[in-house]
């Protein structure tokens, strides 16, 4: 069938017009992403990821769930251009992450990474002021980071002086001073108890909604991840590739209470459901491996 030829340009141009869209869309690229650690002094290498596949849509809340072991933190460290990957390529906003953190993206990792001997303020400021940035423009941004997250009485208390959840809050400030447009946090809350963690969880919601980033959140808690998150990964045992990807369907305004809602025991017995069978692999693999 000959069809008319303006109408084949109209129709290529809203085509092109859809992927340019769709493409807009993708904040973060993983393709074909392995990383094997080199062989260190009578030891095998470590194949610890991969091949991975993965596509982070702008402002979506993605949360990674795994084994322990399976490769989580190997695959924050690609994708922060903490560590290179092996095999494959990552981009973030179109162009390649290697060697290098990407402007635009800040990292939360499980351990209070605080320094003990700088006061609160000095802690959020720290970064900025190794970039250089000028001290009101660092004020302006440190007090913003601060009362966001509920610290800004503190600013000249010291890390000691904080509770576990406060020096957590305080290092989502250091990072968020920065304003990254890609937030990739390890096991943040990890070392919190059960409720404090779901209050953070909260937080991190208010911040993921009123900064509009895109959020990756590695942890080992599935009522975490099920709660927080638009999407959830969930990894095999090392090396870890993903087995299942989850959609919530939740609304933007979400909260804790969401808990209660029937759809979370769904969500979270599909999750466990999956990883049930991978954790006990590498429970296994632990155990043969401590028998040698
Ligand atoms: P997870 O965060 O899921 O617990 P990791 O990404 O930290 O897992 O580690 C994945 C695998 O890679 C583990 O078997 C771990 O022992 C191994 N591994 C991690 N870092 C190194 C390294 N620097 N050298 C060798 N092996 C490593
Ligand atoms: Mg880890």
């Amino acid at each position: 069938m000959n069809r008319d030829p303006a109408l084949e340009a109209i129709l290529e141009a809203a085509e092109q017009q859809a992927n340019a869209g769709a493409a807009q869309q993708v904040h973060a690229r993983l393709r074909g992403v392995t990383r094997v650690y080199p062989a260190a002094a009578g030891a095998q290498p470590v194949h610890a990821l991969g091949p991975v596949d993965l596509d982070l849509q702008r402002g979506e809340f993605f949360s990674v769930v795994g084994p322990s072991g399976c490769g989580k933190s190997t695959l924050l460290d690609v994708l922060a251009g903490l560590a290179r990957a092996t095999d494959g390529t990552v981009e973030f906003e179109g162009k390649p992450v290697a060697g290098a953190v990407p402007d635009g993206v800040g990292v939360v990792f499980q351990q209070d990474a605080s320094f003990p001997w700088l006061s609160v303020y000095d802690n959020a400021a720290f970064g900025l002021r190794r970039a250089g940035v000028d001290e009101a423009e660092i004020r302006r941004r440190v007090d913003h980071a601060l009362s966001f997250m509920g610290l800004r009485g503190f600013a000249q208390s010291y890390p000691a002086q904080l509770s576990g959840g406060m020096r957590q809050r305080l290092c989502i400030a250091r990072t968020l001073v920065t304003r990254p447009r890609l937030i990739l946090l390890d096991e943040p809350f990890g070392a919190l108890d059960q409720q404090t963690r779901l209050l953070m969880g909260d937080e991190l919601l208010k911040l993921w909604r009123e900064t509009g980033a895109t959020v990756l959140l590695i942890t080992h808690a599935l009522d975490e991840a099920a709660m927080l998150s638009d999407r959830v990964g969930v990894m095999s045992a090392r090396p870890g590739v993903f087995l299942d990807v989850v959609s919530t369907g939740w609304s933007r305004d979400r909260d804790s209470n969401i808990v209660s809602d029937e759809g979370f025991g769904r969500i979270t017995a599909r999750l466990w459901s999956t990883l049930r069978a991978e954790s006990q692999k590498s429970l296994a693999f632990g155990q043969s491996a401590g028998a040698q």
